[in-house]
């Protein structure tokens, strides 16, 4: 083995160990505000946990003291029931103070249960109507463009929201003006509001629809942040005028053996005396 590649493979496990510890507090901070409130978007919040985690400590460029800087990167929550996870995201990147988490959800708090762009730093979006985060996204990647900004534009969506037929009018805008600027992350967690996704409105094959649309697509284990690293580089390669997703499986209330894949997880209740049970868990599953 060389000298370079030795030490770019150290490189590479310093990087992954430190987004490992960065989703691991995510996933307490999570299990913190979900108590106080003893119900919530928990499941789903766990789940994307690995993935959000890579994307703030390895891939967003932003300010943490100047949340609006012109040049930051935008990440959209499209899925605004997913604020809890951003919230932890935000807290662990230095955007909002950890202790602020703390009044998650509560009256006069900037951390409501469904995302205000008005509320808090770092939102840049008012989601949880489903279906508006893309044309938001392309919007802003023609704006950004059109005055050479380098900021790139990335969109959270979910798979319940491939139902709506606005985000699929956006992904053809998104190619035919050739946004390169763009990426799409989806959370493929094979659940929805109303029921398992491939019961509700199949959205399998869907790299397949994704690379109709003209868009480069890759998918990967969304838990696993070798993968998401590799599936993020593999986007960011190759041509430079096309829109790119990111498709991510996940499972529901990963790092929680105790939560993963429970019983009507969508908007999930937890019991009082479970939740030590759930830090005691996510102690003893923490990815290495
Ligand atoms: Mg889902």
């Amino acid at each position: 083995m060389s000298h370079a590649l030795s030490e770019a493979q150290a490189a590479t496990g310093t990087r992954k160990a430190e987004i490992a510890a960065f989703a691991h507090r995510m996933r307490h901070n999570i299990i913190d505000m979900g108590e106080a409130q003893g119900q919530g978007y928990v499941g789903q919040a766990l789940g994307v946990s690995d993935l959000l985690a890579t994307v703030y400590r390895d891939r967003l460029r932003f300010r943490a003291d100047d949340p609006r800087w012109p040049d930051r990167d935008r990440f959209l929550l499209s899925i605004g029931h997913y604020a809890i996870a951003l919230y932890a995201a935000l807290a662990q990147a230095g955007i909002l103070d950890v202790e602020e988490l703390d009044t998650y959800a509560t009256d006069d708090s900037r951390l409501p249960m469904s995302a205000m762009a008005t509320y808090t730093p770092g939102m840049e979006i008012s989601g949880g109507s489903l279906g508006h985060g893309m044309p938001l996204a392309v919007g802003m990647a023609l704006g950004l463009r059109g005055r050479d900004s380098p900021a790139r534009v990335y969109n959270f969506l979910s798979d319940g929201e491939l139902n709506e037929g606005s985000t699929w009018e956006a992904a053809m805008s998104a190619s035919h003006h050739e946004l390169g600027n763009l990426t799409a992350v989806v959370d493929l967690n094979a659940l929805q509001a109303d029921g398992a996704t491939g019961s509700v409105l199949r959205s399998e094959p869907v790299v397949d629809k994704w690379e109709s649309f003209g868009w480069r697509a890759v998918r990967v284990d969304g838990n696993d942040i070798s993968e998401l690293l590799r599936g993020f580089d593999h986007l960011e390669q190759g041509e430079s005028n096309r829109p790119r997703v990111l498709l991510c499986d996940t499972t529901i209330g990963k790092g929680v053996p105790l939560l993963e894949n429970r019983e009507k997880a969508h908007f999930m209740r937890v019991d009082e005396h479970e939740w030590q049970i759930a830090r005691e868990q996510l102690e003893g599953t923490v990815q290495s």
